[in-house]
């Protein structure tokens, strides 16, 4: 299974991370696009159908928490899985982001393993 990934983040360090780290993390990566913040994201969805987003909470015009509710709300766009990218830790931040529909969390810094074990566990299959 090829994944078409969408990377949201204010940051385009941040965002050539992340994708470097999915690269290496022996997924199958198909479409690879980037969004600067939540609103870019939702441009980018109603254009392209992803398989999976990988989100940055703290951004500019539209932030993590706004895009999981708007996605919510959208009878199409809410099946796409999100997995929330964040340097906060906190369990109470974990449990209000899956809360708003997010399927998983990873901490920042993250290794190619931990991100491809959280992405397996999010999609529900041992080998993507
Ligand atoms: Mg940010």
């Amino acid at each position: 299974m090829t994944l078409n990934v969408l990377i949201v983040d204010d940051s385009p360090v941040m965002r050539s991370f992340v994708k470097r780290v999915l690269k290496m993390s022996g997924l199958e990566t198909g479409l690879l696009l980037e969004a600067g913040d939540g609103k870019q994201a939702l441009a980018v969805m109603q254009e392209h159908p992803m398989d999976l987003v990988l989100t940055d909470i703290n951004m500019p015009e539209m932030n993590g928490e706004q895009l999981l509710r708007t996605l919510q709300a959208d009878a199409v766009l809410r099946k796409t899985p999100v997995v929330v990218v964040s340097t906060d830790a906190r369990l109470d931040r974990v449990d209000q982001m899956m809360s708003l529909g997010a399927s998983g969390y990873v901490t920042k810094p993250f290794t190619p393993e931990g991100l491809r074990h959280e992405v397996e566990r999010v999609l529900g299959v041992a080998h993507v």
